[in-house]
């Protein structure tokens, strides 16, 4: 994803088996932080995962594997090709799974797997062409959805879930980022465009995680998310202040940036983004963004857990119908 200049860029269910309940009482099986970051050391460990390549397509078929184990209801992929800024033709590979797939009322979670094929935020420009491990921007977001698959998978909240591994987020144009806009996000340009619900069918609301993993990393509310879903804003954000895990959920406004959300929304369903967007180092992203220092030594087991947890907390005081 890619800052946008035109905002503020200043940067109950019942009693389960296997629950457990933190401080604000909703019952949820546990998010394990150690299990959510060997998520994240797998797709690393792959390489970086650029389109096209064999990282990419390994670790592919490591989250679709994942899911199947998980026990999701579905797992299939939505694939295409796409010309991207620079001419290039990339494949798409979308990983979509459902769990509880009879519950009428669902929610989307999604985090892109790409990862950036430049390193094009370093200072020395001789290491700018160099692709990325990107274990915060991509492999943060799905280590932490796939931690959740596998609590969810075990133990079943009310409410409908779908996840959306999206692709070919990260490959935008380097310059320019508002009128190269609609150069980021392809894989969930096309998902959008062949929408694999009816109306009736659409989740109630959407919930993108990007760089979900930094070293002490707080998540305001993202700027865009609070004008196109300020509804979603409010519920994730009351949870959060409700948890133990308040700290990590400042109720002030982030940066606002260009994600894959924007297209969410662009599709009728409100959709927001939790993304560390006011770096105390940089007023944005962290410093690590775009950069070869995106790597594992970057990446904090209590950020992933925070994380993990209000999401638990928002999924297990759903409603299911
Ligand atoms: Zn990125």
């Amino acid at each position: 994803m890619t800052a946008c200049s035109g905002g503020n860029a200043s940067g109950n269910n019942s009693a389960r088996s296997v629950a457990t309940a933190d401080n604000n009482g909703i019952e949820h099986p546990e998010f394990n932080a150690d299990s959510a970051y060997s998520f994240v050391e797998r797709q690393v460990a792959f390489g970086p995962r650029v389109p096209g390549t064999k990282a990419h397509d390994n670790c592919a078929d490591f989250i679709s594997r994942s899911l199947r184990d998980f026990e999701a209801d579905t797992v299939w992929h939505q694939t295409a090709s796409v010309k991207a800024f620079n001419g290039k033709t990339l494949p798409i590979k979308n990983i979509l799974a459902s769990f509880n797939s009879g519950a009428k009322r669902r929610i989307l979670i999604l985090a892109h797997y790409d990862t950036r094929p430049w390193a094009d935020q370093e200072e020395d420009k001789s290491r700018r062409d160099t692709p990325i491990d990107g274990a915060n921007d991509g492999a943060s977001g799905v280590g932490v959805m796939l931690e959740l698959a596998r609590a969810i998978g075990s133990n079943r909240p009310e409410v409908g879930v779908d996840m959306f591994f999206t692709d070919v987020e990260d490959y935008g144009a380097p310059d320019d980022a508002m009128s190269g806009e609609d150069t980021w996000c392809l894989g969930t340009q096309h998902w959008v465009s062949n929408l694999p619900y009816t109306p009736e069918e659409r989740p109630a609301y959407g919930i993108l995680l990007d760089m979900v993993g930094g070293t002490g990393a707080v998540f305001p509310r993202e700027f865009s998310s609070s004008r196109m879903a300020p509804a979603v804003v409010d519920r994730v954000w009351g949870v959060a202040a409700a948890s133990p895990y308040s700290d990590r959920f400042p109720n002030r406004i982030g940066g606002a940036i260009v994600d894959d959300h924007i297209y969410v929304n662009s599709a009728g369903i409100p959709c927001i983004d939790i993304i560390e967007s006011a770096n105390p180092a940089t007023g944005g992203f962290p410093p690590t963004w775009h950069t070869l220092d995106d790597n594992m030594d970057h990446i904090d087991r209590s950020t992933l857990k925070a994380v993990g947890e209000v999401m638990l907390d928002v999924i297990y005081s759903e409603p299911g119908a």
